[in-house]
């Protein structure tokens, strides 16, 4: 089992506090559970556009979390800004952008199992829950659909 972990500063912490209260409770609902959703299919933090309705929730609270600094738009969907240091166990640092482009262009920028060109991202080959490290060679770029096919 894998863990998304909100800190004892959480309920003082500056981006929420900047969410309209009216919004604030259903945005850190959004946010909790799309981040449990992100490691149980070890999406790395990026939650794909069609997830959030499936997770109950509305534009309204990804605009809160995107204006809160909490989320960041990416191809096909939205990315944590704080990512891992939300994971269990020692804190990793974010994949390295030069590895990140490396990935990309060696795969054409599409997903290797199906050839698609959206909502890409890169998938770990030994998972990063097992440790699997952040390098080219345990690297790959899968479109949102195989990802979670493989999962
Ligand atoms: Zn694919």
């Amino acid at each position: 089992m894998a863990w998304f972990k909100v800190d004892d500063k959480l309920h003082t912490s500056r981006k929420l506090m900047s969410i309209p209260r009216k919004y604030r409770l259903a945005a850190l609902g959004l946010w909790t559970i799309a981040g449990s959703w992100s490691v149980r299919q070890d999406t790395d933090g990026f939650i794909p556009d069609y997830v959030i309705e499936e997770l109950a929730g509305s534009q309204v609270h990804v605009n809160a979390l995107v204006t809160a600094e909490l989320w960041m738009p990416a191809a096909g969907g939205w990315r944590f800004v704080v990512w891992r240091k939300s994971q269990d166990g020692d804190y990793r640092p974010n994949i390295r952008k030069t590895v990140r482009r490396a990935v990309m262009e060696r795969d054409g920028y599409r997903c290797v199992f199906c050839g698609a060109l959206d909502g890409l991202s890169l998938d770990h080959i030994v998972r990063y829950r097992d440790d699997g490290p952040d390098s080219e060679d345990n690297l790959r770029v899968l479109c949102m659909p195989c990802n979670l096919e493989r999962g």
